[in-house]
């Protein structure tokens, strides 16, 4: 599968690793925009959020048990964006999550 997050995690493309386990890898941004700007994504190919269901929601429920870990350093707060599809941006087909904080951040409208 041509997927570059896929590649990522299997090591075949580089990144700059936060945090792994046996379920979920979380790597700096390439293109931050803020001074902490984390992607998190779950080890198995889902192309976005709208291909979760009750097969595989165990691993959004870790990622989403490790947010307060990985966003620690976010002190003020944080935000969490799942892009999701064209019209909300979604510009790699690998579910993944960002994490966004360091800076106030505007509201997204
Ligand atoms: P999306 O727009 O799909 O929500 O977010 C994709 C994110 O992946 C973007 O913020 C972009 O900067 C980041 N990105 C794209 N390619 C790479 C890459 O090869 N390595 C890393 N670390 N980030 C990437
Ligand atoms: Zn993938």
């Amino acid at each position: 599968m041509d997927c570059i997050f896929c590649k990522i995690i299997s090591g075949e493309l580089p990144s700059e690793k936060f945090y792994e386990d046996e379920k979920i890898l979380a790597f700096y941004d390439l293109n931050p925009i803020a001074p902490v700007h984390l992607l998190v994504v779950p080890k198995l190919h889902l192309d976005s959020l709208n291909e979760v269901d009750c097969g595989n929601i165990e691993y959004i429920t870790h990622i989403l048990s490790k947010i307060p870990q990985l966003a620690k350093e976010c002190e003020n707060g944080y935000r969490v964006v799942v892009n999701t599809g064209e019209d909300g941006g979604q510009t790699v087909n690998h579910l993944h999550f960002h994490i966004i904080g360091g800076r106030k951040l505007a509201y997204m409208g």
